[in-house]
Parts: structure tokens; C-alpha cells; sequence
């Protein structure tokens, strides 16, 4: 008899139920033993019939009698019977229910949960449901569970096979955590876990239960990322030497026009320090849009070209990779340094002779998109590779930057994510946090606008423009069809132009146009020969427009915090005042909620919080993108166990890398491997 054997072969059951069982993922004896309960109803308090709720579901424990059955006048079938306990009795009545006169006993003890409810004067349980009194309870007296149900198969149906499934099968379940890290963080035993977890004994326990199944997941998670870390540091191809802090990095920090904030100082020196290790560095900063990144990543790209190495940037869009690559070619000019840049744009000729520069050497920099990727892209010696807004590459295109040689990788994220989800999602990454904005950043006026304020907004919005600031309007995200999307922000921007700003001059963007034409409406916009960009959420990603100084959202309750703050970034980066304005037609209390979140508060990160109370790990950007597995157990947000697994994960990891000495938790670690799915 084995765990993996077919469900079949364990179960009294039909074919109907079989399959569908297999549709809620159930295929084998494992798999039913597993299949948590998704909540739990507490019926473990029995009542008195003497003191019945007429409000609330009651559990009663009594002796059924008096049973009889009839049929009515217009033809439905009622059961009644009298119900009694040492308090006193009660009559129950069952509609269409025609079974029961073959399984109700008069005189025997049963458990009834159902409502009381008055009807002709008197109190009566109304179809409540039943169960026989047993030693323990499956359905009723304890704390119930609930599982996710599908057509047919119902959390009473479930119940009534785990239980005694449960019993024959839970001890062979292998468990793979070892035992003195259960017993350091005080786990409870896996058998019981389970036990528990389907049909808990007590309140307390079902805690601990799905502590103990929590911590198995996250360890897992922490195991497999920290694992892939010491792989990444292990690398016998990496041949950077140690980089120290070279004296141009003062002259390049001096000529800046602006001070470093604490914030990018303390990431910088984080960074510093990673690049004097012998092995390469895999560390992500997170900050908030116009936190300063870019300015941190070109200060080590300049330290590690005067060590002798080549750099690369790479960008999710060509907009972005060209402003990165104006900046940086600002900043690096005092030094001599060849900073180049690629894109899908850029010119066959000119793309051979990049790609022959890079092979020999004389390219210190270069700047792209995905081209850099290319396979006839090859580097002398890459000391440092630095991807802007990671979470926009799959991870085998960062990985073959990273196989360039090995060198050390910066990632740079504007998602700002909660500390302990960034650990689960990125733990083989170093975490840096600019939590911090330069000085006399101003504040964006951001105003939820209700519908009939919209004509006053378009007013105000015209002024603005007539004073020479410039507008975005972002079209409401349509799920699940760009092609809808695309064709709503067409109309929008038809009506804008004919109907509301016939003297303006708009422009359009969406993800349908091509890489060239969306530049090129950028580049208008840029220089101010487009009052207002009407567009779809590709505007999303990091442009840098400080003429710009008006975001209008419409149907802002579709996106989420994080995107909506993305959008607000947009503006607010230049002298002028800014204002974020948020339409909305959809009233959920939600909704309203993450509305009023983006009034009160200009924190990334905070917003990321409350994004993540509101709407749970799932929805939060990246985390979908990410391929964590589901977690059946854990939750991205229980930040006490995060920090438990993460710990124990570490000392395991510092002291047996490879999990030699733990043959069964090598290999979940790299079942799992398998269900990560690798974009
Ligand atoms: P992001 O973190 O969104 O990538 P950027 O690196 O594009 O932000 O920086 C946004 C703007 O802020 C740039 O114009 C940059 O020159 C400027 N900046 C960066 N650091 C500072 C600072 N410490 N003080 C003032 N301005 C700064
Ligand atoms: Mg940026």
C-alpha cells in the first residue's frame, strides 16, 4: 500500500465522485490527505434547548421522537418530529426532504445545527441538519471543517471519507522537516498537524497545526531560495577580483548637482561592500519611483569600469533604456568612459559593430533593451550587470545576463513590496531599501473626483495647459482583453479631442502601436508638442517628463495601490505643482478604501501594506509573475512565520549548503524546483 496509489483504490465510491475529485486535484491518497480545509465553522459549543437563538445557528444534542411524514396540499413533503434534551423540547420541521423517513430513529440521540425560527406562536429548528451522536463528531460538536466544494462533492461528503482515511493513512505521510529544527522553533508533529488541521481538537491546537504546516511551506521557499543563492555565489566562473572603492567614485559624487539622501548613501555602501567579496553580488534595491535609483546603479557602474570591467544596464522598454542611457552619459562624460546603447531599434550595421566593441573590450557601458540579451551579444569581461524594474524580465533573461561571466547583479525595483514578501519572492536576493525621497520633493495633490465635478476637472485641467503644464489621462484597465482596452482608449481619446479639448492637441498611446510609434508620441509629448497623453496603463514604467503635471485616472478603482502610484510617479517631477486625480463610477467599500489609501499617503511602501491587508498577496503586483508555487498553507503575510523559516533556513544552509546530510529534504527541495515555473 503506498500514498501514491489511486484515490480509487482507497475510497468506496462512484465513478461521478472520482472525477470529481480529480477536478479539485485530488488523484491519490496524498493528495485527499492534503487537501486542507479552506476555514472552519466552530460548532464545538452544544446548546440547550432551553436556550435557543433565534439568530444564530444552534448545535443541540437531544432525543428525536414523534417522527411523521406528510405530504401537503399543494404537494411538497414535511417531515416533523419532537426533539427534546433535559431542558426541554422543541419541534423540527424539514421541508422536501423525503430520505429522512428512512434514516430519522425515533428515540434515538442525535445532534441537530440549524436556526430556530417563531412561527404560529411557538419556536421550531427548521431544517436543521443531522448527525448521530458518535464518541467524536465529524459534523457537528467540534470545529468543522470546511473545504473549497465542487459539484457533487460537498465538505459533509469530504469529511465522512477523510476521517476514517485519515486514521489507516496519516502515519505513512513522510515527513521531511528534521527534527531538532521541530523542536528549536517548537513545531508541532507533523502526523498531528494533519490530524488536526482536518479535524481539530481545540482552538489552540488548530493554531499550532497551521503554524507547523505554514512553517513546512515557507522553510521550503527559503530553503530552495537561499540554496539558489549560494549556487549564484558559488559559481566557479566568476573571476571579478575584489573591487574596492576606487577615487573617481568621490570625484563622480562630488560633480552630482544634489546631495545623496541617507536613504541612497547606505544602499550605495551596501552595494560597495558586496563588490570587495570574492564571489558576485545578487542584491535588489527597491524604491519608490524617483527614489534616486538610477544615480546609485551608475555610481558602481562607474566604480567597476575603473576596476577594468564592463557594465551593462538593461531596461524593460526602449523609452526607458534610452532616458537611462542620456543620463548616464551625462554623468560618465567627466570620466572617459564609451557608454553605447542597443535597442530593437537600433540599426543592423551598428548593432554588429556594438556587439564586435563589446567582444573586444573597448565598450565600457552599455545601455539597452532586450537586445542585449541577443545571442550574438558577448562581453569581454562583465563586472557588473544592472537590471531596472526586474520583475519586468522573466527570470531566464536575467539569467543569461547573469551567465555572462558571473559578474555581480543589482536589480533595481520601483515596486516598493512589504519586507517579508520581498524575502519570499526574491529571497535569493539581497535586499537594499531607498525608503527615502531627496529633499524638496514635492507632495502630489491627489483628489478622488466625483462625477459631477468632472466638467469643472476638464476646466481646470485646460487652464493648466493654457499656463503651458501638460496631462496624462489613463484609460480604465480592462481584464482580460487588450483589444478592448485598446479600443476604449481610442474613444476616450476621440471625445477628449472633439468634444472636450477641440483647441488641445492630444496624443495616444496603447500597447497595440508599435515600440517606434509609441516613441515617437513620446518623444512629442517630451517637447511639449502634445498637451495631453491619452493612454492605456503602457505608460506605466519610468519617464521622466517634469513638464508634466496632471494625472487623470479614470475607473481608478481597477488598478491596483501599487499601479496607481506607479501612474502618480509620472508627475510631480519637476518645479510645478502636481495634481493626481482619481475617477471612479465602481462604489465597492474595497474600492473606496484603496481610493482614499492613495489621498492619504505618498509612501510606496506603505501603500504596498495596505494594498496587501486589502487584497491579500495574490493580487499585489509581481507576486502572481513571480512563480512561488500556491501556498496551501502559509500566507505571504504572516510575517512571524516568514521570519521563523527564513532563520532556520539560513543555519541549515550555512552549514549544509546542498542538504547532503538530508537526502529527504533535498529532494522536496527539488520537487519543487519543478513547480516553480520558470518564464
Ligand atoms: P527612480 O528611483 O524612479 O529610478 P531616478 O533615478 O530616475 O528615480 O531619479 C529621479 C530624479 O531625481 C532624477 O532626475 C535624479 O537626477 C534626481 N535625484 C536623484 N537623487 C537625488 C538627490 N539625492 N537629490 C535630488 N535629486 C535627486
Ligand atoms: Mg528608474
Amino acid at each position: 500500500m503506498s500514498l501514491s496509489q489511486p484515490i480509487s483504490t482507497a475510497l468506496r465510491t462512484t465513478k461521478v465522485h472520482l472525477s470529481r475529485l480529480q477536478e479539485l486535484g485530488i488523484h491519490t491518497v496524498r493528495d485527499l490527505l492534503l487537501f486542507f480545509p479552506r476555514a472552519y465553522d466552530d460548532k464545538s459549543q452544544y446548546t440547550c434547548i432551553a436556550e435557543l437563538r433565534t439568530d444564530e445557528v444552534n448545535n443541540v444534542r437531544g432525543i428525536i421522537s414523534n417522527i411523521f411524514h406528510k405530504r401537503t396540499k399543494n404537494g411538497k413533503y414535511l417531515t416533523k418530529a419532537l426533539f427534546s434534551d433535559e431542558t426541554g423540547s422543541i419541534e423540527v420541521v424539514w421541508f422536501n426532504q423525503p430520505y429522512l423517513k428512512r434514516v430519522l430513529i425515533s428515540g434515538k440521540e442525535i445532534v441537530l445545527s440549524g436556526k430556530a425560527k417563531f412561527g404560529f406562536g411557538k419556536l421550531s429548528l427548521q431544517s436543521p441538519s443531522f448527525e448521530e451522536t458518535k464518541k467524536e463528531q465529524t459534523h457537528s460538536g467540534r470545529i468543522v471543517p470546511v473545504y473549497h466544494q465542487t459539484e457533487g462533492i460537498t465538505s459533509k461528503w469530504l469529511r465522512e471519507k477523510l476521517q476514517p482515511l485519515l486514521e489507516e493513512w496519516v502515519s505513512r505521510l513522510e515527513d521531511f522537516l528534521p527534527e531538532d529544527i521541530r523542536k528549536e522553533n517548537d513545531l508541532m508533529d507533523y502526523h498531528k498537524a494533519v490530524k488536526e488541521v482536518h479535524f481539530p481538537t481545540s482552538e489552540e491546537n488548530l493554531e499550532e497545526a497551521k503554524k507547523r504546516l505554514s512553517f513546512d511551506e515557507l522553510f521550503l521557499l527559503q530553503l530552495k531560495a537561499l540554496q539558489k543563492k549560494w549556487h549564484w555565489q558559488n559559481v566557479s566562473e566568476h573571476e571579478q577580483k575584489p573591487m574596492q572603492q576606487h577615487t573617481d567614485l568621490g570625484n563622480f559624487l562630488k560633480n552630482l548637482p544634489f546631495e545623496l539622501t541617507n536613504a541612497q548613501v547606505k544602499t550605495l555602501n551596501e552595494i560597495l561592500t558586496d563588490l570587495k567579496q570574492l564571489y558576485p553580488m545578487s542584491r535588489l534595491v527597491q524604491g519608490d519611483v524617483g527614489s534616486g535609483k538610477t544615480v546609485v546603479a551608475g555610481a558602481v557602474m562607474l566604480n567597476a569600469i575603473k576596476h577594468g570591467y564592463q557594465t551593462a544596464l538593461m531596461a524593460p522598454t526602449e523609452i526607458l533604456a534610452r532616458q537611462h542611457y542620456q543620463t548616464l552619459f551625462k554623468l560618465f562624460s567627466p570620466f572617459g568612459i564609451n557608454i553605447q546603447f542597443i535597442a530593437g531599434s537600433t540599426v543592423q550595421s551598428q548593432k554588429e559593430q556594438i556587439a564586435n566593441d563589446l567582444k573586444t573590450g573597448t565598450i565600457d557601458a552599455v545601455v539597452g533593451t532586450h537586445a542585449l540579451i541577443q545571442e550574438n551579444i558577448g562581453f569581454k569581461n562583465l563586472g557588473l550587470a544592472v537590471i531596472d524594474e526586474q520583475h519586468r524580465f522573466g527570470v531566464k533573461q536575467r539569467d543569461i545576463l547573469k551567465s555572462n561571466g558571473s559578474p555581480h547583479l543589482l536589480s533595481l525595483s520601483a515596486t516598493p513590496i512589504p519586507r517579508t514578501l520581498a524575502m519570499t519572492l526574491y529571497g535569493d536576493q539581497d535586499l537594499s531599501v531607498i525608503d527615502e525621497m531627496p529633499k524638496g520633493r514635492q507632495q502630489i495633490i491627489t483628489r478622488i473626483v466625483p462625477e459631477k465635478k468632472r466638467m469643472d476637472a476638464y476646466h481646470w485641467i485646460e487652464e493648466q495647459i493654457k499656463s503651458g503644464r501638460q496631462a496624462f489621462v489613463i484609460c480604465p484597465l480592462i481584464d482580460e482583453s487588450d483589444v478592448l482596452e485598446v479600443k476604449s482608449a481610442i474613444q476616450e481619446f476621440e471625445y477628449l479631442q472633439e468634444h472636450i479639448f477641440p483647441k488641445l492637441k492630444l496624443g495616444l498611446l496603447h500597447g497595440k502601436m508599435k515600440a517606434k510609434e509609441k516613441d515617437e508620441i513620446m518623444e512629442l509629448f517630451k517637447q511639449n508638442m502634445i498637451n495631453i497623453l491619452v493612454s492605456t496603463s503602457v505608460i506605466e514604467v519610468g519617464i521622466d517628463i517634469p513638464n508634466a503635471t496632471i494625472m487623470m485616472i479614470e475607473g481608478a478603482d481597477r488598478f491596483g495601490l501599487s499601479q496607481l502610484h506607479q501612474f502618480r510617479g509620472r508627475v510631480g517631477r519637476g518645479e510645478h505643482q502636481s495634481y493626481c486625480f482619481l475617477f471612479t463610477d465602481k462604489k465597492s467599500d474595497e474600492g473606496k478604501k484603496r481610493l482614499q489609501a492613495m489621498v492619504d499617503h505618498s509612501s510606496g511602501f506603505k501603500l504596498a501594506e495596505i494594498d496587501l491587508s486589502l487584497r491579500g498577496p495574490g493580487e499585489i503586483y509581481g507576486v502572481k509573475q513571480s512563480g512561488i508555487p500556491d501556498l496551501k498553507m502559509a500566507s505571504l503575510t504572516d510575517s512571524i512565520t516568514i521570519n521563523l523559516a527564513r532563520e532556520a533556513a539560513k543555519k541549515l544552509i550555512d552549514q549544509d549548503p546542498q542538504l547532503s546530510n538530508y537526502p529527504k529534504l533535498k529532494e522536496k527541495v527539488k520537487e519543487m524546483e519543478e513547480v516553480f515555473v520558470n518564464d
